[in-house]
């Protein structure tokens, strides 16, 4: 078991033990990894919905 503290993302609320994103909005909020790959999927034009389907993807693919 790990024994990392928990941090909640001000994005979302969700609390999380991953290491934190940093939100490209201004460099320095700490946010979660999901929010953090929203924030770069978002560069690339991608829609909530399709951002939403490579989330899950990757939450698949971990366990
Ligand atoms: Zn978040």
């Amino acid at each position: 078991m790990k024994n990392r503290k928990k941090l909640i993302c001000p994005l979302c609320g969700k609390a999380y033990s991953e290491p934190p994103a940093t939100s490209r909005t201004d460099n320095s909020t700490l946010i979660c990894p999901d929010c953090g790959t929203k924030q770069a999927l978002s560069i690339f034009g991608l829609s909530i919905e399709e951002q939403e389907k490579i989330i899950e993807t990757i939450h698949k693919s971990k366990t």
